[in-house]
């Protein structure tokens, strides 16, 4: 890889996300009136990101664009974080159902999640983009759309990637972070007396969703019950001011549901939990939510995609804890416990274990 002598702030040049291996293979047939050359597509992805490239460009990312590859290089003093999540049609959205911006905007939206769960700053991240021909042209603009949303939001600039033509849509999004050495927060941190908390209501991602399957078309982002579905926020503020402050001593997002990604928090530390059901918040709607025949009870066990915190405070820091930050609430939802199990603690039955009943792509369809 050779350094790159462009100067920060360069715009992205055309041939930036380029891996001559994988060419099209619409550049050998015959073209249907909206297909592009991979070259195009490039031109078009460079050209969406090249703003917001400058701006991060300029901080303190060292990048190369326009080269085989890009230069990263971490601020003195911090370690980075690397992540990358997969975003596939027919999987995590359905092309009649979500609006491409919204893909475009969710599929960076995720993966920044991760880092908002250590604690960490995102720098930059890699696309890895499969598409069908007859989605080059508006939709690939208006995914673009929702993508350079995302990137300015996060401040998180598109650094390189790789095109290639699929039947279906197939993303992978990498993110580089930041966060200074030895500060990031880790599932592994929980004790014994630990509160746990979440930020946000959950259940409000999976009622969307469940209303988004019941429409007769495509969503916009006007609709308040679908929004955090499709256009979740992670909550890197929050990360942030909880490493800054040495508040949280374990911490995750909440990306499957509760009951599934509590457990992997708890196993990380070596630790159980108990749960209280009542203060578990839930969907701002709950008659919304009964209408579409959801528990609002359940949706907040067991919804997948909040991208909410989930994290433990040890009992004497939890006073220094806000109801809520920057509008999110907190909220304090049970403790860890030395004995490994996960119990629920209902308001009439007493304690019950608490069973995985979220998100997991190689278990049954839901
Ligand atoms: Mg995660």
């Amino acid at each position: 890889m050779s350094t790159c002598p462009l100067p920060k702030g360069t715009g992205i040049a055309s041939g930036a996300i380029l891996s001559p291996a994988n060419r099209l293979e619409c550049l050998q047939k015959p073209m249907p009136r909206k297909c592009l050359s991979e070259d195009a597509i490039l031109k078009k992805i460079a050209d969406s990101s090249r703003p917001s490239w400058g701006r991060v460009a300029g901080q303190s990312v060292d990048l190369c664009i326009g080269d085989d590859a890009a230069l990263f290089r971490p601020k003195l003093g911090h370690e980075t974080i690397l992540t990358c999540d997969w975003f596939l049609e027919g999987t995590h959205f359905l092309r009649q159902r979500h609006p491409p911006d919204a893909v475009g905007w969710k599929c960076l939206a995720r993966a920044v999640s991760d880092v908002a769960a250590m604690g960490g700053i995102p720098r930059c991240f890699l696309l890895s983009l499969a598409l069908p021909e007859t989605r080059t042209g508006r939709w690939l603009d208006l995914f673009l759309g929702g993508l350079r949303r995302a990137s300015r939001k996060f401040q998180c600039a598109l650094a390189g990637g790789d095109t290639t033509q699929r039947n279906e849509i197939l993303i992978n999004v990498t993110v580089v972070a930041e966060v200074r050495a030895g500060s990031a927060v880790l599932r592994s941190g929980a004790r014994a007396g630990d509160i746990i908390h979440v930020s946000g209501r959950l259940g409000e991602a999976e009622l969307g969703l469940q209303i988004l399957r019941r429409s007769q078309r495509a969503s916009s982002k006007k609709n308040p019950l679908t929004r955090k579905h499709l256009y979740p926020e992670p909550r890197l503020a929050l990360g942030q001011w909880l490493v800054k402050r040495g508040l949280a001593t374990a911490m995750m997002d909440l990306s499957d549901g509760l009951s599934s990604d509590l457990p992997r928090l708890c196993a990380a530390s070596a630790v159980g939990a108990l749960l209280v059901e009542a203060r578990i918040p839930q969907v701002r709607s709950p008659d919304v939510a009964l209408s579409h025949g959801q528990d609002p009870r359940h949706l907040a066990l067991h919804g997948g995609e909040d991208y909410e915190l989930l994290f433990t405070v040890p009992p004497r820091k939890a006073k220094l804890l806000p109801k809520s930050f920057r509008g999110v609430v907190l909220t304090a939802i049970g403790r860890i416990t030395r004995e490994r199990e996960l119990l629920v603690l209902e308001k009439n039955t007493g304690a019950r274990r608490l069973n995985a009943g979220g998100w997991d792509p190689f278990g049954k369809k839901q």
